[in-house]
């Protein structure tokens, strides 16, 4: 049983993210860059299905700048067993980045594919599902919960109403929740393993795919600046700002 990962190179979430003063984009030059978290937590889920010995090999694939090497590398030091990292400049949208990893799926064989539930740079959570649909394979999307059991894969959704427990035939795809696990810090030495792990490259521009965009970002603003609060001194105080200043009551 392979397992293939999906692993992208975001804005750090713990820095600040500027705006350009174009309104182009996120300013990400000398922008500390890490894992998507929440393929984090998919690697993780990854590693721990392989130490308990239901599967056998583990195929982190990034897609992105050159620099997503790094982003394969921290996959691979935290228990991965080889990398694919397909370079394109662009920053390309889920149905694209979908389509390259159903390539990849395809030439690797993989039973299993787990992905993030969204990358938090474009908060789009639409990779999982639209890679499903490629491939026509059952999807199982907000995991808190993924075991396997022969040729299915059990997986536990957060849903409104409390827990959703559902079975899938492999292959299959399951875009995991922050609530699945809590990551691994690779060890130093398994950071310097990692070194030597196998990482294949290929552009994304060979791969014959179309993988133009459908969508144009008109503008990225940043939020408005919150107001500063103010102290009461008494409840009435209170009541009395929210009805007549606030004029929320
Ligand atoms: P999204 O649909 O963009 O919110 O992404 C959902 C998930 O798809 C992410 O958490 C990743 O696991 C995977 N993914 C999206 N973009 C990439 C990429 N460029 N390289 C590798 N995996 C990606």
């Amino acid at each position: 049983m392979k397992i293939l990962v999906g692993v992208k190179r975001v804005l750090d979430p713990y820095v600040r993210a500027y705006v350009k003063p174009d309104g182009s984009g996120v300013d990400l030059s000398n922008a500390k860059m890490s894992m998507n978290p929440f393929d984090e937590v998919a690697v993780e889920q990854a590693v721990r299905l392989k130490e308990a010995g239901a599967a056998e090999e583990i195929i982190a694939v990034s897609i992105g700048p050159a620099k997503s090497e790094e982003t394969i590398r921290t996959a691979l030091a935290m228990g991965a067993d080889r990398g694919v990292l397909v370079e394109g400049e662009r920053n390309l949208e889920p149905l694209a980045v979908a389509k390259i990893l159903k390539q990849i799926v395809e030439e690797e064989s993989a039973q299993l594919v787990l992905l993030g539930k969204q990358a938090i740079d474009d908060d789009c959570n639409q990779a999982g599902q639209s890679l499903a649909a490629l491939l026509n394979w059952p999807q199982g999307t907000f995991a808190s919960g993924v075991e396997l059991e022969g040729e299915t894969t059990k997986v536990v959704r957060e849903i409104d109403g409390g827990l959703e427990t559902v079975e899938l035939d492999l292959p299959a795809i399951v875009s995991v929740d922050l609530r699945l696990n809590e990551p691994r810090h690779a060890s130093l030495p398994n950071i310097m393993k990692a070194k030597k792990k196998p990482v294949e490259k290929k552009a994304a521009g060979d791969l014959g795919l179309d993988l133009e965009p459908r969508m144009k970002i008109l503008n990225v603003s940043e939020p408005p600046p919150r107001a500063e609060g103010v102290r009461v001194g008494s409840v009435a105080e209170l009541v009395e700002k929210l009805k007549n200043e606030a004029k929320v009551i």
